[in-house]
């Protein structure tokens, strides 16, 4: 029997003249995420988009499985494919439906034609059907108020299409459709969570991580691309870039006052993840700050690591709790990971009592010995580019 999958847009169809713009970049980006698993058609009709596998060998359970990932989509089916005979569609959706009906006792029909050329009327449609199934399960009875599920017949102009039970989709939008944005991705919790929920939005994903050999070790490079493969499954591919943060690390803790450490790395980064950011065609920042959680996330601390980019720099998680975020961190499988034991380039260098209400003239009183531009130019200048899938 041929299966297809469907997708109805939920979001999306609020987007008025845009809309057509926003399918386009989601037909693309499920070309894309579809690609290896064997030949398939995407097309779009009447706002519904069909993917529709064109070998025997397309990994049809799998592609259900990344369509369940893909932002701007809803809800979406698997739907069985019939010729447009009441005959085809009688005898192919009592064998299809077979499974979800065993695990219900009510159920209605709902029936659309848009090829209104086919012989029945819908309520004629739903009555056949109905009919049938109740032929063929004695324990089901008919409920049109609160039934446990409801079976769609779709009249279309090639084919009729029969599905049942609707799958949550990821939601959101489109990747892409809301520009580039390049987030600072450390191994913690908080930034793949602020990720997800910026490419949730239709952002397309740039990464910058500082890394501080030896202080930290390859292993906590590995861990920042495996969070990274991890949210790329939802939001596609991610250019990252790795910059080396020791030299600057070691200049700070040589040049400023030890309560400013982490302050100070907090401008360093911005400066640096402003001028990335911007060379890979990025219009904002990411990052994942929530309110008060550490002395450098204060709101005094903010603003004064806000003060060096001109960037707007977007903290989806601002207003979260740390319980919030590991729920959704647990939701998008980083949460695991995250908690690995690697270093991170901020936990070497804490200072015993950080400054938790700083202001911008002492912030830059306390790194007036440092040679910023030298620094920024040559962290740089020797950042490597990656990207992960
Ligand atoms: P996270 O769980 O994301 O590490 P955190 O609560 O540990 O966050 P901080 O270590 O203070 O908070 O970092 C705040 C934000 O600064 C992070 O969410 C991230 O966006 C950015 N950041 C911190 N360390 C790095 C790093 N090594 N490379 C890139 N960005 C970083
Ligand atoms: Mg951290």
């Amino acid at each position: 029997m041929k299966e297809i999958i469907l997708i109805k847009n939920g979001e999306l169809t609020l987007k008025g003249l845009n809309r057509s713009n926003f399918e386009d970049i989601l037909i693309k980006n499920i070309r894309r995420r579809l690609r290896s698993l064997g030949e398939f058609d995407v097309r779009k009709a009447q706002s519904t988009i069909y993917i529709e596998p064109k070998a025997d060998d397309f990994d049809f359970e799998e592609a259900l499985e990344r369509v369940k990932l893909i932002f701007g989509i809803a809800a979406f089916s698997r739907a069985c494919v019939c010729e447009k005979s009441m005959e085809d569609i009688l005898s192919k959706s009592a064998e299809y439906l077979k499974d979800s009906l065993s695990k219900i006792k009510t159920f209605k029909v709902e029936a659309k034609r848009s090829d209104k050329q086919f012989p029945l009327t819908s309520p004629e449609i739903c009555r056949e059907v109905g009919g049938k199934i109740l032929e063929t399960n004695s324990h089901l009875k008919v409920d049109v108020h609160n039934p446990d599920l409801v079976v769609y017949v779709e009249i279309r102009d090639y084919y009729a299409y029969v599905r049942a039970e609707q799958i949550h989709g990821a939601g959101g939008l489109p990747v892409g459709t809301a520009g580039t944005a390049s987030v600072l991705i450390s191994g913690g919790i908080d930034s793949p969570v602020a990720a997800w929920t910026m490419a949730k939005r239709g952002l397309r994903l740039n990464a910058i991580h500082f890394a501080s050999p030896p202080y930290t070790s390859p292993r906590a490079e590995q861990k920042v691309k495996t969070l990274l493969s991890k949210v790329a499954r939802y939001s596609g591919t991610i250019n990252l870039s790795i910059v080396p943060f020791t030299e600057i690390q070691d200049q700070i803790a040589k040049n400023c006052p030890e309560e400013y450490f982490t302050l100070i790395m907090r401008r360093m980064m911005m400066r640096i993840s402003e001028r990335i950011a911007k060379d890979s065609g990025s219009l904002a920042l990411i990052t994942g700050e929530s309110l008060g959680q550490v002395a450098s996330q204060t709101l005094p601390a903010l603003v004064t690591t806000d003060y060096v980019t001109t960037m707007p720099v977007l903290r989806p998680l601002i207003g979260m709790d740390k319980e919030e975020i590991i729920t959704i961190s647990r939701n998008i499988d980083t949460f695991e990971t995250s908690i690995l034991p690697f270093e991170d380039c901020c936990t070497v260098f804490t200072p015993k009592h950080p400054k938790t209400r700083p202001t911008l003239e002492s912030c830059e009183l306390a790194e007036k010995n440092l040679p910023i531009c030298e620094l920024i130019e040559k962290a740089i200048s020797e950042t490597e580019y990656t990207y992960i899938e």
